[in-house]
């Protein structure tokens, strides 16, 4: 069997979701997913799609090798690059398992589990009462989550519109004054007393603080027994993360913005957070997260991926999540649900709370192109 074609088509979700599609001579063919690759990934996999014709599908590791170091000079440790081949990858996947009549999973070493639990990352605001914030939480407990997580900083990135919500004093510096602290513990408290007893809570503080102001807030919060504090510095410095990682009980969490298993040693290896997060569909695929899945399991460490993706990345995620041990949650964005519901054929993939992987071959999932296409990514190509 040999590639015949790569192509990509782009949608508009929670960021851009890119698809790749490889067709072979064989009539078989594979769908992968990559995000926040942006308009630079589509460019990567379109200058690889030709050295891909001709090639076996089936070598999934080496073709990704080969492609990495032959952008080792451009940067292939991380980024872009390391996204666009990550998309690549996970259609090779799909293809490999369409191909063999046998899914993913058990390519991948077959499955400990058969439900794959998602949280909800669910839109509580800042500055939501008491019962705005019960609608929010009581509408994701309805539709069957046991975990959800909430956003504790204000973005300055200019998300939700929030920036201008007027509790940002400053958009750049890392440290929150004494009112902005107790808005963030009694926010926190609000959402957990809302969640009852038996709802795992996360919160998210997407890198906004300085070291100190992240100790004293994870203390804070460490009588709310949070599932997990995500990102409370930017990830970079691994020895401060290690330092507030043993400074409080709060499981903190990192990773969604590195890439590879290089990216994640250190953070692993010096225990630096108690959960890592990396995001499957794009920083570096199936076989890769896989790695490094097993690598933080050796260390103890749970493994509860990132995931802005649409439904055929995150399909691909639950199957990763389907065979390694120290799976704890998989997220999935309560934004995106009616996006959802229309582009998958054969309606939601995520019921009462959880992913089921099925015995279907490859990722196990067909989009609904015609319907897809109405999302189509601004000045984007549809499997050109
Ligand atoms: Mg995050």
């Amino acid at each position: 069997m040999k590639i015949t074609s790569v192509r990509t088509a782009a949608t508009r979700g929670h960021c851009m979701h890119l698809w790749v599609m490889i067709e072979t001579d064989a009539g078989v063919t594979g769908l992968g997913e990559c995000v926040h690759g942006g308009h630079q990934a589509i460019a990567i996999i379109q200058e690889f799609a030709p050295k891909l014709v001709g090639r076996d599908p089936f070598a999934i590791d080496a073709i990704f090798e080969e492609m990495r170091r032959s952008l080792v000079f451009e940067g292939g440790f991380a980024g872009a690059l390391i996204t666009a081949l990550t998309g690549i990858e996970i259609a090779l996947w799909d293809l490999k398992g369409k191909a063999l009549k046998a899914p993913v999973y058990d390519l991948l070493g077959g499955k400990f589990r058969d439900d794959i639990r998602v949280y909800c990352d669910c839109e509580v605001e800042p500055g939501m009462n008491m019962d705005e914030i019960k609608r929010v939480v009581d509408e994701v407990l309805e539709a069957g989550f046991t975990a959800l997580k909430i956003d504790l900083d204000i973005f300055a990135y200019g998300h939700h519109g929030s920036e201008t919500a007027g509790f940002v004093k400053d958009r750049f510096n890392m440290t929150p004054d004494r009112w902005e602290h107790d808005r963030m513990v009694q926010l926190a408290e609000m959402v957990v007393a809302a969640a009852g007893p038996t709802v795992e809570v996360a919160a998210d503080l997407h890198t906004r603080l300085d070291k100190h102001s992240a100790i004293r807030l994870a203390r804070d919060l460490e009588h709310l027994k949070l599932m997990w504090l995500e990102e409370p510095i930017p990830p970079e410095n691994i020895d401060t993360m290690r330092e507030i990682t043993q400074a409080t009980s709060t499981p903190i969490c990192a990773g969604e913005n590195l890439y590879l298993r290089h990216g994640f040693r250190d953070l692993i290896e010096k225990h630096a957070v108690d959960i890592i997060m990396p995001d499957i569909p794009k920083c570096g695929g199936l076989s890769e997260c896989r790695k490094i899945a097993n690598m933080a399991e050796i260390y103890s460490m749970p493994f509860a991926p990132h995931n802005v993706s649409s439904p055929i990345g995150t399909m691909a995620s639950a199957h990763v999540c389907a065979t390694v041990p120290n799976f704890l949650v998989l997220e999935f964005h309560w934004f995106h649900r009616d996006y959802w519901s229309t582009i998958t054929d054969g309606g939601e993939i995520i019921k009462d709370g959880k992913i089921t992987v099925t015995d279907r071959p490859g990722i196990g999932l067909d989009l609904n192109f015609d319907v897809a296409k109405a999302h189509q990514y601004p000045g984007t190509t549809w499997f050109a």
